[in-house]
C-alpha cells in the first residue's frame, strides 16, 4: 500500500509546503538492515542522574550489544578526559567513526534507577536537556528506570513522573528521533523482598504469582556517586552487584519455590524445567538491541518494565550459556517458531524476520491460502501448515505436525468483520472473537499443558491499539485484542514460573497491509497521520518487535504489551 502523501512531502514542493503550511512532515525511518545494521550519526551516550540503583559496569557491558561506541557523558558536555570510562568499542558491529569535536551521539542512556525523590528529578532535566539538541535523525532516547515501589510513595512518584516525562519527550523529539522507559525491578527489591513475581503491565496492572522462600542475598558494593557536571552524576562501584536469582525449579527447596496463583492445564510430560534467572547485563543485553537500534524505529513512548530474576531463559538451544545466543547474529539458531496467519501480511514478514535470526520455521494459515503458504515455507527453509486455527482439533494437528517442540508460539492470525453494534449480526460478531481471541487461549493452553512449548519458550500474542483505545465499528475486534491483552497479563508470570516460558503481546497501531488497505480513505489517512512519527508502520516494524520477544535473552521479558504504532495519539 502507498503512502502517497509521504512520497509527496519527499518531493521538492511537499517540502515548501509541508513546512509554510505547518502539514506533518514525516522523518524517513531508518530501519534495520544488514548494511545499515547500527544507529547512525555519533556514539552513544551513558549517562546517570543521581545515584544509580545499579553497578554501571554492568549496565555499560549490556551497552555492547548495541554495536555503537559507547561514550559515559556529562549531561552535555563533550567526553572529556577527566572521564574514568573511556569510550568503548563494541565487539560485535563494525565501529561508527567518531570525531573527537563531534557532539553529535545517536542515542541516551539516562540511568534514573536510583530517583527517589521529586528533588532528584532535576537531574533528569539537567542531564538530558543539555544533549538533547545533538541528537541525530533517528535517534534514542531510553530512560532506565526502577518499579515504583508501593511501600514508598515518594519514590513511587518520582519514578512514575518518569513516565509522563518520556511520553511526552517521545511527542517533543520529532525526526524520527524515539523516547522509552525501561523499568528494571531494583537489585535490593529482587535480593531482600522476593516473595513476588511481579509482571507489569503497560497501565500499571500487575500479574502475580507468588513465591515461596527467600533469594540469596548478597551486600553490594557502596556506590561512589561523582559530580560529572550539569548536576548529573556518574556513580563508581568496585563491585558487581548481584541481582536475586531465582534457583532451578528442580533444586531442592533451599531455594524459593513458585506456586501458581491458578494452576493451568497440568502438564501432561514432565514439567518443563528453567535453569534459573538472568543478571542485569544479561536482562538489559536484548532489550538494548532493539531500543537502541534501528530495529524499534516505529516504537515510541512506550514503558516496559524488566525482571531480571525470571525463571524463563531456559537451556539455550546453542551455546553454553543459555542467555547469550552463539551467534549474536542468529539468536535463534536451533529454535523452531510457529507463526500463525504466515500466508501474507505482518504474520508472513514476522515469519521471515525470525528465519533471518536463524529460526526453523512453521508457517501456519487457512488452507485456501496453501499455494502463498507453501512458497513461502520453502522459500525461507520452513515447512507449511495449512489449517485453520479455530478448528476444535487445531492444537493436536499443531502438535502431530510439529518436527520438534516449539520455542516460539507466534500468535498472529487476525480478522476483522467491522460494523457498528447497531448494525452487527452474530455472524459477524463470533468469528472475529473465535479466530482473533478464542483461538489463542486455546492452542496456548493445549501446547502448554502437553509440554509442546520448551522450558524458555516464547508465546508472543497480537493485540491492536483498538484493545486499547477502542474504535467505531470495531466493538468485536476491540473485544478480541483487549481479551489477548488479558490473556498476557494473566497468564504471563503462571506460564514463566510453571512452564519457564514467556508471554507477550505486540499491540500494532496502523501498519500498511491489505487490513489497512481496506479502511476508508479518510480514516486510513488520519490513522497515518496521527502519531509522533507523522506515518504508518510496516510489517517489518512488528516483525522486529515480535523477534525481540522471541530473542533467548529476552528472558527478563515477560508480560509486557508493547505497541508498535509510532506512539499514536489512539489510547495513548
Ligand atoms: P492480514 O489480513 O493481512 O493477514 C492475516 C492472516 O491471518 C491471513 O493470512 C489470514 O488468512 C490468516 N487467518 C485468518 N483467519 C485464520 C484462521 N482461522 N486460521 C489461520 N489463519 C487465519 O492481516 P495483517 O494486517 O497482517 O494482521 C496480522 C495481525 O495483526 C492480526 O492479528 C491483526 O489483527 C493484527 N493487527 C494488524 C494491524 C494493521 O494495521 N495491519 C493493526 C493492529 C493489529
Amino acid at each position: 500500500m502507498v503512502d502517497r502523501y509521504l512520497r509527496w512531502t519527499r518531493t521538492g514542493p511537499g517540502r515548501f509546503l509541508t513546512r509554510r503550511l505547518g502539514l506533518p512532515a514525516p522523518a524517513r525511518l531508518h530501519r534495520w538492515s544488514a548494511e545499515r545494521p547500527t544507529l547512525e550519526g555519533g556514539p552513544l551516550l551513558h549517562l546517570t542522574a543521581g545515584r544509580s540503583a545499579y553497578d554501571t559496569d554492568a549496565l555499560a557491558a549490556a551497552l555492547d550489544a548495541c554495536g555503537l561506541v559507547v561514550r559515559t557523558g556529562t549531561g552535555g558536555a563533550r567526553p572529556s578526559s577527566t572521564d574514568t570510562a573511556t569510550p568503548r568499542e563494541s565487539p560485535e558491529s563494525p565501529v561508527f567513526p567518531v570525531s573527537p569535536e563531534s557532539s553529535a551521539t545517536s542515542a541516551v542512556l539516562l540511568d534514573a534507577t536510583g530517583i527517589r525523590t521529586i528533588a532528584e528529578l532535576d537531574e533528569i532535566h539537567s542531564a538530558l536537556h543539555p544533549v538533547l539538541r545533538d541528537l541525530s535523525t533517528n535517534g534514542r532516547v531510553v530512560v532506565l528506570g526502577s518499579v515504583p515501589d508501593p511501600d514508598d510513595h515518594h519514590q513511587a512518584a518520582a519514578q512514575q513522573a518518569l513516565e509522563g516525562f518520556v511520553r511526552s519527550l517521545g511527542k517533543e523529539l520529532g525526526k524520527g528521533r524515539t523516547a522509552q522507559l525501561v523499568r528494571l525491578r531494583p537489585a535490593a527489591e529482587a535480593e531482600a523482598e522476593p516473595p513476588t513475581v511481579v509482571a507489569e503491565g503497560t497501565d500499571g496492572t500487575d500479574g502475580v504469582a507468588e513465591v515461596e522462600g527467600a533469594t540469596d542475598a548478597r551486600p553490594a558494593p557502596a556506590p561512589t556517586p561523582v559530580a560529572v557536571g550539569g548536576g548529573a552524576t556518574r556513580t563508581v562501584r568496585t563491585g558487581t552487584v548481584r541481582l536475586g536469582v531465582v534457583p532451578a525449579l528442580d533444586d531442592p527447596p533451599a531455594g524459593p519455590v513458585v506456586t501458581p496463583v491458578t494452576a493451568l492445564p497440568a502438564p501432561v510430560a514432565e514439567p518443563a524445567r528453567a535453569t534459573g534467572g538472568t543478571d542485569t547485563a544479561e536482562a538489559l543485553r536484548s532489550t538494548f538491541r532493539f531500543l537502541l537500534s534501528p530495529r524499534s524505529a516505529y516504537v515510541s513512548g512506550q514503558v516496559i518494565t524488566l525482571d531480571p530474576a525470571l525463571p524463563t531463559t531456559g537451556a539455550g538451544a546453542t551455546g553454553t550459556d543459555p542467555h547469550v545466543p552463539a551467534d549474536p547474529a542468529h539468536p535463534l539458531a536451533g529454535r523452531t517458531a510457529l507463526v500463525t496467519g504466515a500466508a501474507r501480511g505482518i504474520g508472513a514478514t514476522v515469519a521471515r524476520t525470525l528465519a533471518r535470526d536463524g529460526a526453523h520455521v512453521v508457517l501456519l494459515d487457512v488452507p485456501q491460502s496453501e499455494p502463498e503458504l507453501s512458497a513461502l515455507a520453502e522459500s525461507l527453509g520452513g515447512r507449511a501448515l495449512p489449517l485453520d486455527i479455530t478448528a476444535p482439533d487445531a492444537g493436536d494437528a499443531i502438535v502431530a505436525a510439529l518436527p520438534c517442540d516449539l520455542d516460539v508460539l507466534v500468535h498472529n492470525a487476525g480478522i476483522t468483520r467491522d460494523r457498528r453494534l447497531v448494525n452487527m449480526p452474530a455472524d459477524r460478531w463470533r468469528p472475529v472473537l473465535d479466530v482473533n481471541l478464542a483461538s489463542v487461549l486455546r492452542t496456548t493452553d493445549h501446547l502448554l499443558a502437553s509440554g509442546a512449548v520448551r522450558a524458555g519458550g516464547r508465546v508472543v500474542a497480537t493485540a491492536s491499539i483498538a484493545g486499547i483505545a477502542g474504535n467505531t465499528g470495531q466493538t468485536n475486534y476491540a473485544a478480541s485484542k483487549a481479551g489477548v491483552i488479558g490473556m498476557v497479563r494473566s497468564l504471563a508470570p503462571r506460564a514463566a514460573a510453571e512452564y519457564g516460558v514467556t508471554v507477550n503481546a505486540v499491540a500494532p497501531g496502523f501498519i500498511e497491509t491489505r487490513m489497512t488497505a481496506a479502511i476508508p480513505l479518510v480514516i486510513r489517512e488520519a490513522g497515518r497521520r496521527m502519531n509522533s512519527l507523522s506515518q504508518g508502520g510496516l510489517p517489518e516494524d512488528v516483525a522486529e518487535t515480535v523477534a525481540w520477544f522471541a530473542d533467548p535473552g529476552s528472558g527478563a521479558v515477560n508480560g509486557q504489551v508493547v505497541r508498535v504504532c509510532g506512539q499514536s495519539l489512539l489510547g495513548a
